[in-house]
Parts: C-alpha cells; structure tokens; sequence
C-alpha cells in the first residue's frame, strides 16, 4: 500500500496526467495549464439525481465535485467550481475517505468522482483506505475524456465505470474552445483504454455496476463534430456503448467569444445528431429521445 501511494505521488513531480502533459513538479509547487496544487479541494458533495438514471437509481449518485479542472472550455456550464479562481474546500485523505463513506451510508448507488483527473494520484490512496474501511460501492471517474493514458493505467483496478466526455470529434475544434490540443486522439485512446479496462456498461437491477458510459454534448453548428465521435465509438469501441447524447448546451462562461456558440441547441440540431449516432447502429442511452 505505502509503495504504491509512493508510486501515485511520484507522478505529480512531473505531471503528465492528462494531455497537456506539462511536466511541472507539483509536488513543488509548481502548476501547469489546470493551475492547481497537489492537493484536493472540493466544491461540494452528496446524493445526486441529476446524472444517468442508471447511476442515478433511486438514492442517488454519491457525487464528489473536485475543484478546478485540466480543461478550459470557453462554455463551460460549471465554471464557478472549475475554471482557474475557484477555491473550494481543501481536504485531507481521510476527510475523502470519511465523505465516501458517508455517501455510502446514505444509500448512494455509487461514488461519482467529477473533474478528478488533475488529482488522482492524491485520490488513489484515499480510495484504497476507503475499500479497507468498507466502501463497496462502484467508482464513477467522471472525466472531460483528456486523460493520459498513464494516468488510466494507474486506474486500473480501481475503477469500476467509466464516464468520459467525448467533447468534439476534431482537435481544431477542441484547441479553438477548450484549449486542449490534439484532444480527438488523446480522447480515443482513453476511450479505447477505458473500454479495455471495464467493457460495456453492465446494469443489474437498473442500476449501473460497471463498464464505460460515453458522454457527448451536441453543440451548435455543429462544433463538435458528433459524426466522427459517433463512427469512431460504433466501429473502434463497441457498438453496445451506453451513449448519453446530450441537449442541454447553453451559452455560458467566456461562450460569447464565438459568434457560432454564442445560441442555445436547436432542437434540429440535437436530433440531427440523434439520427446520426442511430445510423452506426448505436442503440443504448439516448433511445429514449425517439
Ligand atoms: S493535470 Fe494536466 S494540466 Fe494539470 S499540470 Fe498535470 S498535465 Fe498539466
């Protein structure tokens, strides 16, 4: 156990955690593109109904809102808890460790970690010593999709679902509003590793137990470029990915940079890319908007 929490936190000395791989040393104080510390700050916590219904189930998703974020999307719909600013709460390991717990005895179908790929190294441990103390329940990684695959081979094992972003389908577009480069390849080989790891997603008595859960919000003018994310998932990943296809985009944050975001979706569009994801034959998480 010590020699794999060592192993995590030698990580942070040159981080490579996600894309951007800026080979800071965190453990220094230094900070890359995420601008956070090695430490873990929460913006809040507890039973969510808000998610997938599978994850959801009826006592909630036992969601944990980690503070700050590896991706800066001009439209981001949190930035209040993830853009560079926001404080949150800092917490130690056992202050983690005692939350999921506590999530856990409140009846939560799972642990739903948001935005942690910028501390997972700090997280893994507080994890392992909550397994020890009892926590059964899934672990949701609940990521923008721009993990380095480094970072997912120390998850493996300890994630139960996955539930990655698939942003856009085009780096360009990924560099022009999130500030991340070369975010289509990076992202397909996350979603590939993902998959390795935990397969199809696996539901028992409606409620979601393992496997990848693919997010993908459609965004106007098609920016996102839903075919390519759709032709990769149905021909490189699996045609039975669950496959949330999502309509709430609303211009918020720095959105009215860009003239062609600066709109809410139209109903067209999102069914425009509905029909789309069912010409590859995709079938799970959005059929329900038929
Ligand atoms: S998590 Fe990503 S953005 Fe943050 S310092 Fe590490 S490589 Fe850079």
């Amino acid at each position: 156990m010590e020699l794999r929490t060592a192993k995590y936190i030698e990580a942070l000395k040159s981080c490579k955690l996600c894309g951007h791989r800026c080979e800071v040393d965190r453990l220094a104080g230094e900070t890359g593109i995420c601008e956070t510390k090695a430490e873990i700050r929460i913006s809040s916590f507890g039973p969510h109904y808000g998610e997938e219904p599978e994850l959801v189930g009826r006592f909630g998703s036992g969601t944990i809102f980690f503070t700050g974020c590896n991706l800066h999307c001009d439209f981001c719909q949190n930035s209040d808890i993830s853009q560079p600013g926001a404080r949150g709460v800092k917490i130690d390991a056992d202050g983690l460790v005692k939350i999921m717990l506590d999530l856990q005895k409140k009846g939560c179908h799972n642990i739903n970690w948001v935005s942690p790929t910028h501390l997972v190294p700090i997280l893994l441990p507080a994890l392992e010593n909550a397994r020890k103390e009892g926590l059964t329940i899934p672990l949701v990684y609940n990521t923008g999709g721009y993990d380095s695959l480094e970072t997912l081979k120390m998850l493996d094992g300890w994630v139960e679902i996955y539930m990655p972003d698939a942003k856009y389908g085009d780096s360009a577009m990924a560099r022009k509003y999130s500030g991340a480069p070369e975010y289509w390849e990076i992202n397909r080989a996350a979603l590939l590793e993902m998959y390795r790891q935990v397969g199809d997603l696996y539901i028992e008595d409606d409620v979601a137990v393992r496997g990848l859960l693919v997010r993908h919000l459609v965004l106007p003018n098609d920016v996102a470029s839903s075919m390519e994310v759709f032709k990769f998932i149905a021909e490189e990943v699996s045609i039975n990915t669950y496959i949330n296809i999502m309509d709430q985009y609303r211009p918020s944050h720095l959105a009215e940079k860009h003239a062609e975001i600066n709109r809410h979706l139209t109903m067209d569009e999102y069914k425009t890319a509905v029909i789309l994801a069912d010409g590859f034959k995709l079938h799970r998480g959005f059929t329900n908007y038929w």
